[in-house]
């Protein structure tokens, strides 16, 4: 990835070169070019800014300089020019995912007033133009905002940071705070690690985390509960013969996914018929939420043996990344009965998501292929 940064004040984008952003500089993943703005004045006094039409305090950032830069460094390509500033849209972890994916990014740093308006609608008509606020507070220039939105997306681009994992699992990424985290000694101070976090019970470990990320979300960030958390206006309740045509109309529409991302593989739930679906509604446990009357998500599960087999987890494509699925999953792990030692599902070989879902609420890989093209994943259930 190669980003530009045009500025009045290039030194206080060095940072760049420290850490791990540093190293992925040398290591070639990304080309930082830090450009001064004056560079393209014409002027003996170098001049950037002038006064504002229409009055009002403080000094606008003239047109021309920003022009010319412009043209210069669009010339070498297309490229998402990113506008730092307070009127933005908001920076957060989604966005910079976006920006992640992106070939070249051009960050163009106000100071004073901020930028003549013209050069963003200049701009727009030969590049992406995104202008993005750190936060809603007023810094004095747009460096810090570059700096801060370049550090978040370079750690999402592949080969940047070594333990992929580590990404999934942090603040935001599902929708969530993350859940506290501790290190050795077992106990400092006389404070002691939680126990659990020691009991080498990786499903009781991942319940734990759940838990305090939602309780700590629903405490600091309840803006972030309520989406993720999605239970407020969701009713979950046992199915009901009349659920079967939404049903089966929602199950087609998740599947078509899977499909996609196991391409050659025969998914059960794209081929049943209407009277299957109802068949089965009527003999498993099965579990049906709804919005506003809508049929959003879905989960059956069923004995067999001693395993507590969970399927047809499905929650509607446009609410996905909410937290309904999971906490469909937590419902339906609840309905387990009292002979049961396991939980278990299967998912397509090719759904790494689910897959990171899954690890993430304790289920793990069972060696073995059950059924062509799936995996099996379970987790023991613990005392209850
Ligand atoms: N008069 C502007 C306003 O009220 O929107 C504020 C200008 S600010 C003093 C100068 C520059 O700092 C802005 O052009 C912008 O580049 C940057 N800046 C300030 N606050 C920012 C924020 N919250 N997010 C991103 N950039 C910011």
């Amino acid at each position: 990835m190669r980003i530009d940064v045009l500025t009045i004040f290039p030194d206080y984008l060095a940072p760049l070169g420290l850490s791990l952003a540093g190293k992925a500089r040398d290591k070639g993943l990304i080309d930082v070019r830090v450009h001064d703005l004056r560079a393209w004045t014409t002027d003996r006094h170098r001049t950037v800014d002038d006064t504002p039409y229409g009055g009002g305090a403080g000094m606008v950032m003239k047109p021309e300089p920003w022009g010319a830069a412009f043209d210069e460094l669009l010339a070498d390509g297309d490229a998402t020019v990113v506008f730092t500033t307070p009127s933005g849209r908001p920076f957060t972890q989604a966005v910079a995912r976006e920006l992640a994916t992106k070939e070249r990014l051009v960050f163009a740093c106000g100071r004073y007033e901020g930028i003549d308006q013209r050069v963003l609608d200049e701009v727009a008509t030969r590049a992406e133009v995104r202008e993005i606020s750190l936060g809603d507070y007023v810094l004095n220039g747009g460096e810090v905002a570059a700096l801060a939105i370049t550090e978040a997306v370079v750690r999402l681009v592949p080969g940047f940071m070594g333990n992929a994992e580590s990404l999934v699992e942090e603040s935001h990424e599902d929708g969530l705070l993350e859940y506290p985290v501790f290190t050795k000694p077992a106990t400092w101070r006389d404070r002691e690690v939680p126990p659990v976090l020691l009991s080498g019970d990786h499903g009781a470990i991942a319940a734990w985390r759940r838990d305090q990320a939602v309780r700590r979300t629903a405490e600091r960030r309840p803006d972030l509960a309520h989406a993720s958390v999605l239970l407020e206006d969701v009713e979950i309740r046992p199915a009901e013969p009349a659920d079967a045509g939404e049903l089966y109309v929602l199950q087609l529409a998740c599947w078509v996914a899977e499909q996609h991302d196991n391409p050659g593989v025969r998914i059960p739930a794209l081929h049943e018929t209407y009277d299957d679906l109802r068949s089965w509604l009527a003999r498993d446990t099965v579990l049906v939420a709804r919005s506003a009357g809508r049929l959003v998500g879905a989960v059956r599960a069923s004995l067999d043996d001693e395993e507590w087999e969970i399927g047809r987890l499905m929650v509607a494509p446009d609410l996905a990344g909410r937290g309904l699925g999971r906490t469909l999953l937590e419902r339906i792990e609840a309905l387990a009965p009292g002979g049961a030692t396991s939980y278990t599902l299967f998912t397509g070989a090719g759904s790494l998501r689910n897959q990171r879902i899954y690890k993430k609420a304790g289920y793990r890989l069972r060696p073995g292929e059950p059924i062509p093209g799936a995996v099996r994943m379970t987790k023991r259930i613990g005392p209850r």
